[in-house]
């Protein structure tokens, strides 16, 4: 039925297309929407090229006049859909800000005009710094945070409606919730949030988590506007708090307006029947790997409605690299986390980072590389050799091998290869890395199951690991709810690890966000994170120092961070009894000092030849002269 009216629609938009063109007319084309994209750019960017991609029905057929000094048209391409056309623009390095008409004409006749505007960029933009070891993320899944805007629930160009009741529908969460909590983060003591994609989902179901795009230059309505979006990012600068935007190169959702009007076969990868992905990265470093494998694991199909893009398309490379600059330039991110790193190709990935720290020097991008080991994840941040041109490495990885590690150590009798010597083992190969301080690293996120559910909601487990975790080497990242002692098992369903944060939804009766709405647990972990983060926030000897750490002896782990005369020791005891220290094994580093501030209880602590370790606890020391 609904197929025989579109069948009965389509045939009737045929004949209204013949009339427009047997008329000698191009209503047809004029009457349209026009899409040109990137929609505006800026004057005075490193990069002097701009690809316009042009769509519209039956543009290619239009002759593209443009007039404005310091542009020229470098080239105009025609592909296999008619309804594409690719401008490409030289920009000079003294092109001034401006708005243009680029003019489409028919047959010598005016057609369309799209103005488009050459911003002013802000003379900060190209050295802005982005995220480092001294930041602490937060990563929070915008649809479960806070609903600050229950009227935008719903939208009526989105086919999903909130359903609070579905653990996998909408549950309304939204930007302007994020934006009312900047405080929190503040209290909490956190610098930086990085939030799950945002961008346009338009899917019947399962489109709360953002990863199936169907707009790389819109913000999703139900979660606000792209002004909406700049807003919290300006918000959050004038906290101090920094901004890192989840962004997908490998695939998009098959709702996207260029999936459903393909501009060329080669635009995504094509199987005559649906093909996943391997979802095995290790063949790409693996030296005996099939062609095969390695062709399944890059080609295949996230999901079903997740098309693979082709990254080896000249064309949809630059609408990627061009869209996360826009994004970077439009909404002045402090940062990217990129989706996938492993499933592009190399040579893809190679050409955005490039781009992107050429205009950026200083800024920074995490690639999630969610492999085991840690030789795999090396890989992933090692400059790309093999790609010509193009010798920028990811300047951070994630670590999952010492996730893997942490997921254990904390809930396992000590042992030669158990407890704490898991940790060890695991940063003993950080020889491997081309910087081992540049690791993103965590307990949990979106994917995982809650910590402390991996742990057997055990306190002083959780307390040791996110002690562990804000003074070892690299960049922390925690997940929403972690304050909460938010539990949850991947296996029991998405929804299960990713649930709405109490007190985000005005009829909630809980509200989390303040300590009278917490319980005693929930305060004494919070209180916990939030000593240690406002703490971490001055130890430069945690942000940059060097890590120096001594094998684990009857299950305690020593390790010390080392910034000039900034020297801060940690002490972690896995042992279920108290533990005298010995000392004068870590002479090399502590022989001048014979005094400390235990960070977590504030208190001054002197020794002479030993300390005793609490059962079950993590000591931070900050050495005093
Ligand atoms: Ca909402």
């Amino acid at each position: 039925m609904k197929y025989n009216t579109l069948i009965r629609r389509s045939h009737f938009l045929i004949i209204i297309l013949l009339a427009a063109l047997l008329s000698g007319g191009f209503s047809a084309i004029a009457q349209q929407n026009i899409r040109v994209e990137p929609p505006f750019w800026w004057a005075g960017m490193h990069y002097n090229k701009l690809q316009l991609l042009v769509h519209g029905n039956d543009i290619a057929r239009a002759e593209v006049q443009l007039d404005y000094p310091g542009i020229t048209i470098q080239g105009i391409t025609r592909v296999e859909n008619p309804n594409y056309l690719f401008i490409d623009l030289i920009l000079d390095p003294d092109v001034r800000p401006g708005i243009f008409p680029i003019n489409f004409r028919l047959n010598n006749k005016h057609i369309y005009t799209y103005q488009y505007q050459l911003k002013q960029r802000n003379q900060e933009s190209a050295s802005r710094k982005g995220f480092d070891q001294s930041d602490v993320l937060y990563l929070l899944m915008p649809d479960r945070f806070a609903n600050g805007d229950p009227l935008n629930d719903n939208h009526v160009e989105m086919s999903e409606k909130v359903n609070r009741s579905n653990p996998s529908g909408r549950h309304g969460g939204d930007i302007q919730g994020i934006l009312e909590h900047l405080d929190y983060f503040k209290d909490l003591g956190i610098t930086t949030l990085w939030i799950n994609p945002l961008l346009e989902n338009n899917h019947p179901e399962y489109s709360y988590h953002g990863y199936a795009i169907t707009d790389f230059y819109r913000i999703d309505p139900r979660f606000g506007t792209n002004a909406d979006y700049v807003a919290l990012v300006d918000a959050a600068h004038r906290k101090g708090l920094k901004i890192v935007m989840d962004m997908i190169l490998n695939h998009c959702g098959i709702n996207h307006w260029f999936i459903r009007d393909l501009p060329m076969p080669g635009w995504i990868h094509q199987f005559p029947e649906f093909t996943r992905s391997n979802f095995r990265a290790e063949t790409l470093t693996d030296p005996h790997a099939s062609l095969a494998d390695q062709n399944r694991m890059l080609q295949g199909w996230f999901d079903r409605h997740m098309p693979d893009l082709d990254q080896r398309n000249p064309y949809l490379r630059n609408y990627l690299i061009q869209n996360s600059i826009w994004w970077i330039e439009f909404a002045g991110l402090d940062g990217i986390r990129l989706d996938t790193q492993p499933y592009p190709y190399a040579g893809m990935t190679a050409e955005w980072t490039t781009r992107i720290m050429d205009e950026y020097p200083n800024f920074n991008i995490v690639g999630e590389a969610w492999l085991q080991r840690e030789s795999m994840t090396a890989h992933f941040q090692k400059p790309y050799a093999d790609c010509a041109g193009f010798s920028i490495g990811m300047p951070v990885v994630t670590d999952f091998p010492l996730q893997g590690a942490l997921s254990r150590a904390f809930s396992e009798p000590e042992g030669w290869s158990e407890g704490m010597a898991r940790i060890y083992m695991v940063l003993a190969q950080d020889f491997v890395y081309d910087n081992p301080y540049n690791t993103l690293i965590f307990l949990d996120n979106h994917d995982l199951n809650r910590y402390f559910n991996t742990i057997g909601n055990d306190m002083q487990a959780m307390k040791m690991a996110l002690t562990f975790l804000l003074t070892t080497r690299g960049i922390p990242q925690l997940y929403y709810g972690t304050e909460l002692l938010m539990d949850g098992q991947e296996h029991l369903g998405h929804g299960e690890i990713r649930k709405d944060f109490p007190g985000g939804w005005a009829a909630d009766t809980v509200n989390a966000f303040v300590a009278a709405g917490r319980s005693n647990a929930q305060n004494e972990i919070y209180n916990h994170l939030k000593n240690l983060l406002h703490w971490r926030g001055n130890a430069r000897a945690v942000h940059y120092g060097k890590l120096l750490h001594f094998l684990p002896e009857d299950g305690v782990y020593t390790y010390f961070r080392i910034l000039n005369d900034e020297v801060v020791m940690v002490m972690i005891n896995n042992n279920t009894e108290p533990k005298n220290v010995s000392i004068n094994r870590f002479s090399e580093v502590i022989g001048g000092y014979n005094q400390a501030r235990e960070v977590i209880t504030g208190q001054p602590v002197m020794w002479s030849d030993h300390i005793v370790i609490p059962a079950r606890t993590a000591s931070v020391f900050e050495m005093v002269k």
